[in-house]
């Protein structure tokens, strides 16, 4: 048996609003292996940080998703938000699962093309289309969500030096009850902003109205508010069907479906109390199904959730740097991950667990990241074990737009790491270094 190691005793501080209903946690179970693979093993091999993603979560988590879906609504289409996880491996993944593209910027739209996705099958959002990407779009085919007039007067010149009939959906904003509402992106629905753009485009005649889109938000609790929109954006297909003898192919639902995550404020974990993915597909698929559609005119039900289908998969390793005592007392731990790599530290209580099993015994802890910045916490208040300087440790839940919305402030970026549903490792993308940074500065010859 090994030896027990020595953790000097404590005198612990109750602190207000760290206990549930059930007490504090006694025991924190560690993580030692992600898919088989140990967590000190990935940690020598690929350095500390070291973002993990696991390709069999991401698959099992896809077709749960899916299953929802599917097995509540005839026609269902996935759209993957590159956005929320742009790397190439993780793309070609859930474009094998048969997902469609969804892109918000020329970036991406080229990202997508580079992918192999068919043209058909790029949804293109967002406000800022450019006019080159907009013509590169109607030439592929692609399917454009419009955000504002000055987009549909820049299409409709298009089409002429195109000769193309541009596939296009606009975007619709509205009160679902939740607030802030998102009116920002697309036409509103109450107004009449979304008739207004309907009209015009049905009037010109030139473009090929296709769909109607809504993004009502991101982590939204409510599945309700998906039952609000998709029967609003029911009632305008129905509408346009009425007055124009159209058929719109498609209602597209956009994303927005919380992760296992935890809000900041929240009492009991995300993995507990947030929404499932059936209580999103029941909400929706009741809505559009008990409208005025019949079996052979219901739309195409295309969704675009990013978060909800990868946080889960992506892991970031890390390493203890020191342990320290605020002025207070309250103990501290200063780790070697920062909120440039866990820009959703601002949002979540991320779930933080040690790689090594530990005693019973924890205490109140706040984390800091390794940035000279004020602002660097990774938890306020976490109940840790008394984690010693050079151990590992394991933040969970982190797939969802920490690795697009990362910043290269005062060091570098980590490696990226793959474990393929066999157990075997893959580098998807590199560590940055120096050279990377320094060969896209230029020094005037007067400074050199
Ligand atoms: C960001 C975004 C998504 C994905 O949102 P999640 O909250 O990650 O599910 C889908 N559609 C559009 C238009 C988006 O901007």
């Amino acid at each position: 048996m090994e030896k027990q190691r020595y953790e000097r005793p404590i005198l612990k501080k109750l602190e207000t609003g760290m206990p549930g209903k059930f007490g504090i946690a006694a025991n924190l179970p560690p993580s030692t292996h992600i898919d088989g693979i140990s967590v000190d093993s990935l940690v020598e091999t690929y350095g500390s940080p070291v973002f993990i993603l696991s390709e069999k979560t991401i698959r099992s988590v896809f077709k749960k998703a899916k299953k929802a879906f599917t097995t509540r609504y005839p026609k269902v289409q996935f759209a993957w938000s590159y956005k929320t996880n742009y790397l190439n491996a993780v793309c070609r993944i859930y474009h094998q699962e048969g997902s469609w593209a969804e892109v918000v910027s020329g970036f991406e739209y080229d990202k997508a093309i580079a992918n192999g996705v068919e043209g058909q099958h790029i949804i293109f959002n967002g406000p800022d289309k450019s006019a080159v990407y907009l013509e590169k779009a109607i030439r592929n085919d692609s399917i454009i969500h419009i955000d504002h007039l000055d987009e549909l007067y820049t299409i409709i010149e298009l089409t002429e030096k195109c000769a193309k009939r541009p596939k296009v959906a606009i975007r619709v904003n509205m009160d679902t009850g939740i607030q802030p509402m998102w009116d920002r992106f697309g036409f509103n629905y109450e107004n009449g902003q979304a008739w207004d753009a309907l009209n015009k485009i049905m009037h010109f005649g030139k473009l090929e109205l296709v769909g109607l889109h809504t993004h009502i938000g991101t982590f939204i609790m409510s599945p309700q508010a998906y039952g609000v929109a998709a029967q609003k954006l029911a009632d305008l297909t129905i509408g346009i069907r009425q007055k124009y003898n159209h058929t719109i192919k498609y209602i597209d639902l956009g994303g927005g479906f919380a992760s296992a995550n935890t809000l900041k404020g929240f009492y009991y974990p995300g993995s507990d109390t947030n929404p499932t993915f059936d209580d999103y597909a029941e909400a929706i698929t009741s809505a559009l199904l008990n409208t005025q559609f019949t079996p052979d005119n219901l739309p195409l039900l295309i969704l675009e959730t990013g978060r909800a289908l990868i946080d889960e998969a992506g892991y970031l390793l890390g390493t203890v740097i020191a342990n320290k005592r605020l002025s207070t007392g309250k103990r501290t731990t200063i780790v070697d991950i920062g909120i440039n790599l866990l820009f959703t530290s601002f949002w979540y209580e991320h779930k933080l667990t040690p790689a090594r099993h530990y005693s019973q015994y924890t205490e109140a802890t706040t984390v800091y990241g390794p940035l000279c910045m004020n602002i660097d916490v990774i938890r306020e208040n976490v109940n840790l074990p008394l984690l010693n300087k050079g151990d590992h440790f394991v933040v969970h839940h982190v797939g969802a737009y920490n690795m697009t919305q990362w910043m290269q402030f005062i060091t570098l970026r980590p490696k990226i790491v793959l474990i393929d549903e066999d157990g075997t490792a893959h580098v998807i993308r590199d560590n940055e270094t120096i050279d990377n940074v320094m060969n896209m500065e230029h020094l005037p010859p007067h400074l050199k």
